[in-house]
């Protein structure tokens, strides 16, 4: 048996934030990793200005405009300043990697979970705390029996070798209601167009579907392109389990309204190792995450209920957001999320 003060579960943007928080400290920390480097999750990899405001590092591709679409309008939004930032997963998990102490295994996936140790295929390591950084399919988070169901989703989307040139969002509460449509980059070199849903298993009737949305739409032939799929995660249900805790997609923190993760993974992992400190900082960062969700959540259920008034406000400003007071709303909503 090998012992650590601390074992992480998952080298993502939670585990490598929450390994990253405790170097400050004389905590032995061990992080485990299923995958035998960083950076494959699917992920588009962009940063919103709020990541890390104050640190200096490659942020990578700034974008200025956004194409808005509905199931029957298209329109460019042109903005002063970078609302996002792709950096790349496996360039954002270097620089968080970069700034750790922390032992870190690749190629280790944890395979069982008892209240004093881990298991992975090749050793057992015991803990004193353990952080459920390990994402969408947490083992941790299975280990607490704790369901993930309102909201879970899918994206499903097809992949282009070059990078993206324009990022695309769309509203499509006639076609694909509780969905939304994608551009977007695949880390830097790549591009994925799909759909985002909500539900907790895959779908093949509804990929079956977003194919032919994304040839109609973009006049693209996927016959021959590489798709992929990938869950979210956003029922939170707490984040302190005695000495267990979980952090970033396995504690849901994701935000269903814009699928943004990675600022929701880093602070919470940060949140969760300074609680682990004793910091009462760390609870306060936790409750306002916590706060902050519930609000998303709420949001979210009147957004994607297509008999509420609120969600054909929402068709109606998105038909053509690029002036008026449909322009002013639409700013305020994405500056007040995103930045
Ligand atoms: C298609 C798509 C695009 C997205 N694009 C963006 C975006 O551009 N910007 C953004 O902010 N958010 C985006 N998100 C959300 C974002 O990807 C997640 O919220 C974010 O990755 C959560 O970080 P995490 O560290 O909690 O989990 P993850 O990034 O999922 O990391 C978990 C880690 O744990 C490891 N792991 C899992 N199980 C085990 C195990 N048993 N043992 C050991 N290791 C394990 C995994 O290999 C992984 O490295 C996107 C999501 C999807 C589905």
């Amino acid at each position: 048996m090998n012992n650590y003060d601390v074992v992480i579960v998952g080298a993502g943007p939670a585990g490598l934030a929450c390994a990253r928080a405790l170097s400050k400290s004389n905590l032995s920390v061990l992080v485990l990793e299923k995958n035998d480097r960083l950076g494959k999750k699917i992920c588009s990899g962009e940063i919103s200005p709020k990541v890390l405001p104050d640190e200096k590092f490659d942020r990578g591709h700034p974008w200025k405009s956004m194409v808005i679409g509905t199931d029957t309008t298209k329109h460019k939004v042109n903005f002063d300043r970078p609302y996002l930032w792709t950096i790349g997963r496996f360039e954002f998990e270097s620089y968080l990697m970069s700034k750790t102490k922390a032992d870190i295994h690749f190629s280790e996936p944890v395979i069982k979970i008892t209240r004093e140790y881990v298991q992975t295929e090749k050793a057992k390591y015991s803990y004193k705390y353990l952080v459920g950084a390990d994402g969408s399919f947490s083992k941790v988070r299975e280990f607490l029996s704790l369901p993930a169901k309102h909201i879970v989703g899918w994206a499903f989307h097809v992949v282009l070798n070059k990078p993206a040139n324009e990022f695309h969002l769309y509203w499509l509460p006639k076609s694909f209601p509780k969905c939304y449509g994608y551009v977007m980059s695949k880390n830097r070199n790549q591009t994925m167009i799909g759909v985002a849903t909500t539900g907790e298993r895959f779908d093949h009737g509804f990929a079956r579907r977003a194919k032919l949305w994304i040839q109609d739409q973009f006049s693209i032939d996927t016959g021959n392109l590489k798709s992929e799929s990938m869950k979210g995660n956003a029922d939170y249900k707490g984040w302190e389990f005695g000495n267990i805790f979980l952090a970033g997609d396995a504690g849901g923190f994701l935000n269903p309204l814009t699928t943004e993760g990675i600022y929701y993974a880093i602070t919470s992992g940060e949140g969760v190792a300074k609680a682990i400190l004793g910091d009462p900082k760390g609870r306060a960062i936790m409750k306002k995450l916590a706060d902050t969700h519930l609000w998303q959540v709420r949001i979210f259920d009147l957004a994607t209920n297509t008999k509420l008034p609120f969600c054909w406000i929402i068709n109606w400003i998105l038909q053509d957001p690029r002036k008026g007071i449909r322009r002013k709303i639409f700013d305020y909503v994405l500056w007040k999320l995103i930045g």
